[in-house]
């Protein structure tokens, strides 16, 4: 297993019309050049060329429309997996040609779940003319607290209603011929609503660009718009479900974009540092810079293998099986801020290079912060998992094995994923297995005792309840958790895959220093408790297990052969 090499790339689907797509898009970056896409990026030039080839090969219909509003395009699904697979290929070439897609994927999340059957052979239609779409639910002045939304939907009298309110942080609010917009119906209900608008209908003011970059992070408003039944998607409840509903289907793809932007960075990182001579050695053979090569690709590698095992879980979701509500969670908060540890462990080995201004590097190193920040921060995603550390570690139950999922189906359950709550009923699979069919390998072992001791204090020395309440506590503890779930799916894909014990074992060296750091974190707050303490002394002092040799066959076999292995066409 390696990281994404575009020119030496076979889809992991197995389809014609899937591998065509893969092969197309790639075609089109390398066509374009590197010289066009940085140009492009530093002018914040608008995606005109990137939609009209979206439009002519029918890329997003293909991908983001179900089969059973697919007008017999065989290609059309709703494929997890797929879609993964596709928002790494266009994070590869920059997180802008990423939030395009991740947006109009978002904004599908509210139209594929209503039972609003014109609005859904519109937005079929709209994607096949490649249009992109939009998800209206931030406002400037509440961040994640959606409950406080201004935007109102006041009826007429007549049947219709008139929109009124302000969107900020919108992507491809500049050019979406729908936009999802969330609101309250003013008609003594306050009832939670998302509605369907056009960027071209005169009442939708677009105000400007929040950001200062080549995606359109659009601020809009909406003056006495008019909204009919037809327009509007789900009400109450239901609309209340979608948006958590969407942003589950949404988060779960932000982890494959920063994937994408890291391994780009990576190959243009080594083939510099390999080629220049300091003091008469090459960078890459410096002790300190080699450490940051071999940990930035073990991140690398640990990302993708997440990813993967968890894209299984969504896949095989069902009502009874909401697994994929942590493993979601956890894909969001630990790969994005993985993909951030690995572009400044790449970064602060290249140094000034990483500034110039003709190199992929400061699009990664300007966009890489991006993905944490997106649909829920780190913090917000943190306390979710929370919720499951109690059925996790000390309730688990038994599940049909999940075999790893290629099958050419739309994944309809995440239109249909029911009602947002009941988080805490949520059981899962025993973690332990996956441990210990690995705990041969040394950093694995150490992992494991690190595990059991935090397990120990979470029940000998809880967290009491002004701890739990204690968002400077319960962030680091639920970090802590987080590494755990990481570590398990990171060991189901490896043995799914049959990786290198080698890489494995490097891989649980950085988890041990990891968990380690965050246990430090616990230690170091105020609250922390004697009884505590003695557990986390434990888990800290835990160290990796060095092996010289296998530090060395990783290197060589997987690492240094990827100087000059990949460079985008100029
Ligand atoms: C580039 C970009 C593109 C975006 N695109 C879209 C889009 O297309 N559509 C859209 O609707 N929105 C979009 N957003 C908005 C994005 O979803 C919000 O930024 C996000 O929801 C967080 O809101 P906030 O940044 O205002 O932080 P705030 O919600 O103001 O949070 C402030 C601080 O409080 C913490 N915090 C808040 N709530 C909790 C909690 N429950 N538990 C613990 N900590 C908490 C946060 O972690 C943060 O540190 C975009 C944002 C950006 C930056």
């Amino acid at each position: 297993m390696n990281i994404l090499n575009p020119k030496k790339y076979t889809s992991l689907m197995a389809d014609e019309g899937s591998r065509t797509v893969v092969d197309k898009t790639i075609a089109f970056f390398e066509g374009m050049g590197k010289k066009r896409l940085l140009e492009d990026f530093d002018s914040k030039a608008w995606y005109q060329g990137f939609t009209d080839f979206l439009a002519k090969e029918q890329i997003l219909a293909k991908l983001l429309t179900p089969k059973e509003h697919s007008g017999g395009d065989p290609d059309c699904r709703w494929d997890t997996a797929r879609n993964g697979e596709y928002a790494e290929i266009l994070g590869f070439y920059g997180l802008g040609y990423w939030y395009y897609f991740q947006c109009t994927l978002l904004g599908l999340g509210p139209v594929w779940m209503s039972k609003n059957e014109n609005a859904k052979k519109k937005a079929a239609q709209v994607l096949k003319e490649g249009s992109p779409f939009a998800f209206g639910l931030s406002e400037r002045a509440h961040g994640a607290d959606i409950y406080a939304t201004e935007t109102t939907l006041t009826p007429k009298g007549d049947g219709t209603y008139l929109a009124n309110g302000e969107k900020y942080y919108i992507g491809n609010g500049n050019k979406a011929k729908m936009v999802s917009v969330h609101g309250k119906v003013k008609d003594g209900t306050d009832d939670f609503v998302f509605f369907v608008a056009n960027y071209l209908h005169k009442a939708y003011e677009l105000k400007g660009n929040v950001i200062s970059h080549q995606e359109y992070v659009a601020d809009f408003a909406l003056h006495d718009y008019p909204i009919t039944e037809e327009d509007i998607l789900l009400r109450g409840r239901e609309a209340w479900d979608a948006i958590l509903n969407t942003v589950n289907i949404g988060k779960f793809n932000i982890g494959p974009g920063s994937i994408g932007l890291c391994e780009h960075y990576f190959y243009d990182a080594i083939a510099h540092a390999a080629n220049r001579v300091l003091y008469g050695i090459h960078v890459t053979d410096m002790p300190h810079a080699r450490r940051n090569f071999m940990d930035a690709w073990l991140r690398l590698i640990g990302m993708k293998l997440y990813q993967r095992r968890a894209t299984d879980y969504f896949r095989a979701a069902n009502a009874d099986d909401r697994r994929y509500i942590l493993y979601n969670a956890t894909s969001k908060m630990k790969v994005t801020v993985q993909g951030e540890q690995v572009i400044e462990l790449l970064w602060e080995v290249i140094a000034a290079k990483g500034f110039e201004k003709d190199t992929f590097f400061t699009v990664a190193e300007t966009e890489v912060k991006g993905p944490a920040k997106l649909e829920g921060t780190v913090h917000v995603n943190v306390m979710l998992i929370r919720k499951f550390m109690k059925s996790y570690f000390f309730n688990p139950t038994e599940y049909p094995p999940i075999a790893p999922d290629f099958e050419t189906k739309d994944d309809l359950f995440l239109f249909n994923q029911g009602v947002a709550h009941g988080l805490g009923s949520i059981r899962f699979h025993d973690y332990r297995p996956a441990f210990e069919a690995n705990k041969h390998l040394p950093n694995v072992a150490a992992f494991i005792s690190q595990v059991e001791t935090f397990k120990d204090m979470l029940e000998k020395a809880a967290p009491d309840v002004g701890q739990d309440f204690d968002s400077s506590f319960a962030l680091p503890l639920g970090e802590m958790f987080s590494i755990v779930v990481y570590g398990q799916l990171i060991l189901e894909q490896a043995m799914l895959y049959k990786l290198d014990p080698d890489v494995l074992n490097q891989i649980f060296d950085f988890m041990v220093r990891d968990f380690a750091r965050f246990a430090l974190q616990v230690y170091d707050n105020p609250s922390v408790r004697e009884d505590q303490i003695a557990f986390l002394k434990e888990i800290i002092l835990t160290k990796p297990v060095p092996d010289d040799n296998q530090y060395e066959r990783v290197w060589d076999k997987h690492i240094f052969p990827l100087v000059g292995a990949y460079e985008m066409n100029p």
